[in-house]
């Protein structure tokens, strides 16, 4: 990949990145609310169905948040935008949909069939 396409990713995922980490700030935040200072207990429900909510979020979150830091470092490995299955260069276009991918389209259609005939 030209070194002016992986500095345009790298700026994708950064800023991607800082998004997420802002979010999750926030989350936190959020689910400081002392739980015991709503007494009725259908505020109280409702309030422990949000904090599973955001935890939902925040697992998945974290799970992206990975996924990014793992893809800079590829950018700074030399190995980004490369399929770590066949080694062929992944589509620009795929790039640009899914940053974070480390499979090429071919790959990731043959991982997904095998996927559904394993029955997973
Ligand atoms: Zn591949």
């Amino acid at each position: 990949m030209e070194p002016e396409q992986l500095a345009q990713f790298k700026t994708i995922l950064e800023e991607r990145l800082r998004e997420l980490l802002g979010e999750a700030e926030k989350t936190v935040s959020g689910m400081s609310n002392d739980i015991d200072t709503f007494p009725d207990p259908t505020d109280r429900a409702s309030l422990e169905t949000d904090r599973n909510f955001l935890l939902r979020i925040r697992d998945r979150e974290r799970k992206l948040i990975g996924k990014i830091k793992e893809a800079l470092q590829r950018i700074e490995d030399g190995t980004y935008g490369i399929c770590e299955a066949c080694g062929e260069p992944i589509g620009e276009k795929r790039l640009l949909a899914r940053p974070v991918t480390t499979l090429c389209i071919e790959c990731k259609a043959r991982q997904e069939k095998e996927e559904r005939n394993r029955g997973l």
